[in-house]
């Protein structure tokens, strides 16, 4: 009998019960804008900064409408111009080239390793060309972030990460997004805390945070916050900073307080999945797991293997095999951009030159997401049918 899966690849858990009475509270009495508040209220926007600024260890957070206006904020916010080069990887989705194209700057690709991050060596070379690098943790892979720092403080290079498939992840025990000068994260559906959309920045820097805070739309209100830099920090911030409105909202706020305060249970989970999967496709011919540094705590909300060298027609030959079994596999290297994946050369507006070794990486990434609605058996399940298909298509091809 040939096994199937008949779960959903796209199914995240509900919102918690605690979550949606404070999000019936808050259509109750109607105060959804942040800033709407009765003489001493604290919002549940400022109340969930605060949480998430505790959480990461931050002094200053800012909640935001979705994790790609938080990227263009901190653009913004560390004053990038436009025409400007900002480095950033080769091998991440759509909305991180987006946030470079959508203040003016020219994003200028960093390649990519069989370990998935960022190519230091080659970014070593590139870091002449730029002020600004937005690292992108990409499916959750951390860098040798001690040598990624060392060497952008070294050339005087302003890093913001893009943590949206790391939030709750860490690189020897500092959390994803307090190494660089500004973290930035998405709540969207599909991450690690979800109100549909959403996003944060975090900093140490008051004079980037109280920009970014200007930015959101705060007006003059934003004595309100309670994860903000001194108001003293605003005095000539307010006149020059214009507002680019893009705020959280209360109701979302209230949907991730108590997601925020589960998170910890929820990585756990994630990892319970991640290393399952992995278990069961280690040792497969033909592919190549993903190994992951000791120092990384990761948080395995999908997971990828290498098919290195294989041809385009066999990964295509595998992805149809699982897919006829239920299990729904995502390529990187497809030439033409497919559901959220796409590659440098496919994002026209900015420039790129073939990076070979990146190329030969990007052609084999196979990539699956995790969801937390995914029990351990079904976990087990999808690793032997993939197993079993990668090893048809292997043999019948000798090597592939
Ligand atoms: C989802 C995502 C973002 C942006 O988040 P949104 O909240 O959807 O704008 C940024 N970077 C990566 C790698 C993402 O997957």
């Amino acid at each position: 009998m040939t096994e199937k899966f008949t779960g959903s690849f796209t199914q995240q858990d509900p919102i918690p019960e605690a979550g949606i009475d404070a999000a019936l509270a808050v259509l109750r009495h109607g105060r959804l804008h942040r800033y709407n508040t009765t003489p001493g209220e604290l919002s549940e926007t400022a109340l969930l900064e605060q949480e998430f600024a505790a959480y990461v260890g931050a002094p200053y957070c800012l909640a935001v409408a979705s994790g790609g206006y938080a990227m263009a904020t901190a653009l913004r916010a560390v004053g990038v111009k436009p025409g400007e080069n900002v480095l950033t990887n080769a091998f991440t989705l759509a909305p991180v080239p987006g946030s470079i194209a959508s203040v003016g700057a020219v994003p200028v690709f960093v390649g990519v390793t069989e370990g998935l991050t960022i190519d230091l060596d080659d970014l070593e070379g590139k870091l002449d060309q730029a002020r600004i690098l937005m690292l992108s943790h990409m499916r959750g892979h951390l860098c040798d972030m001690d040598r990624l720092m060392a060497m952008c403080d070294a050339a005087g290079v302003t890093v913001i990460e893009d943590c949206a498939h790391t939030m709750g992840a860490a690189w020897n025990g500092v959390p994803s997004g307090r190494s660089g000068a500004v973290g930035c994260y998405s709540t969207q559906t599909y991450k690690h805390v979800n109100s549909g959309e959403g996003g944060f920045l975090v900093s140490d820097d008051a004079e980037i945070m109280a920009r970014a805070i200007m930015l959101s739309g705060s007006y003059m209100l934003f004595e309100s916050h309670l994860a903000a830099p001194p108001i003293e920090v605003f005095a000539d911030i307010k006149y020059d900073t214009p507002n680019i409105s893009g705020r959280m909202d209360n109701l979302r706020a209230a949907i991730l307080r108590p997601q925020l305060a589960d998170l910890a249970t929820q990585c756990a989970r994630w990892n319970e999945r991640y290393f399952a999967l992995e278990k069961g496709l280690r040792d497969t011919p033909g592919l190549a797991i993903v190994e992951r540094p000791e120092q990384e705590t990761i948080v395995g909300s999908s997971i990828q293997f290498l098919l290195l060298d294989w041809s385009a027609d066999n990964v295509n030959d595998v992805l149809a095999r699982c897919a006829a079994r239920g299990v729904d596999l995502k390529w990187f290297g497809a030439p033409e951009p497919v559901a959220f994946t796409s590659r440098y050369d496919s994002w026209r507006f900015a420039p790129s030159t073939p990076m070979e070794a990146s190329d030969r990486v990007l052609a084999s990434i196979v990539d699956m997401r995790v969801p937390l609605t995914f029990s351990l058996e079904d976990c087990a399940l999808i690793a032997r049918i993939i197993r079993a298909e990668v090893s048809a298509v292997y043999q019948a091809n000798a090597g592939a």
